[in-house]
């Protein structure tokens, strides 16, 4: 690895350090277990060396916004010779939906039918099973996302497609700190819901690097850790 390469590396695991140490903390607080709550890495706005420096570090779960950025930097990385998941964490462009399903193995930011319905294709055609998340809207602002409410519905559309494995539900929290509780107790309950369709959907993906306490209190099972692990990113122009 190259001189800066090793540097960065460095700086991501002292990091790491420090957000196992926060997750710890809340997971006390909480009376969970640490082991509970994995790391997604978030990787946009970063080079191949930030995703070759996550996993040096021990990561094991990559997260990306935009499929072009994820296209270019997903060539370009040294992959390691044990399992990876890449997961994609953006807006879905309907037109680009078959190359995401085709590129990721977990789509975190479903929230319609139709764009399900390309991506169970995508998975069948190349023999694989997409693992999904339902993005669940719970700040009530036009975001992105489905409705708490509708979740179940969602995933009853879900359960007879071959190519998709429900896994969850993904959140992002309201901009409003006073908000942020009140707004993840609504995604444990979003879950709770679809859980009742198909059991065995354990992942609650919730809190970033402002938010992973309150995240961890309400049940995040996977927090998505960009400016934490790598520092600012440049505004996406
Ligand atoms: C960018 C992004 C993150 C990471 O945000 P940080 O605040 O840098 O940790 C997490 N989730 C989603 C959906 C994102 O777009």
């Amino acid at each position: 690895m190259s001189g800066s390469g090793g540097d960065l590396a460095a700086a991501v695991a002292r990091r790491l350090e420090d957000v196992r140490k926060r997750i710890a903390s809340a997971c006390a607080g909480a009376g969970r277990q640490a082991g509970a709550v994995r790391i997604l890495a978030v990787t946009k706005g970063f080079g191949p060396e930030a995703i070759e420096a996550a996993l040096e570090a021990g990561l094991s779960d990559i997260g990306e916004n935009y499929l072009q950025e994820a296209q270019a930097k997903f060539a370009a990385t040294a992959w390691p010779g044990r399992p990876v998941k890449r997961h994609f964490i953006g807006s879905i462009q309907r037109n680009k939906a078959r190359r995401i399903g085709a590129l990721f193995d977990v789509v975190q930011t479903l929230d319609d039918i139709e764009t399900a319905s390309l991506l169970d294709q995508c998975a069948r055609d190349a023999g694989k099973r997409l693992e999904v998340l339902l993005q669940v809207n719970v700040t009530g602002d036009r975001r992105a996302g489905i409705a708490p409410d509708d979740c179940a519905t969602f995933a009853r559309e879900l359960v007879s497609r071959d190519g998709l494995r429900l896994r969850g539900v993904m959140s992002v929290g309201p901009a409003d700190s006073a908000a942020t509780r009140e707004a993840f107790d609504r995604a444990a309950q979003a879950l709770r819901s679809v859980r009742a369709i198909v059991s065995d959907a354990d992942t609650l993906s919730l809190g970033m690097t402002d938010d992973l306490e309150a995240a961890v209190a309400a049940g995040s099972t996977m927090v998505r850790l960009g400016t934490a692990l790598f520092g600012a990113r440049q505004a996406k122009g």
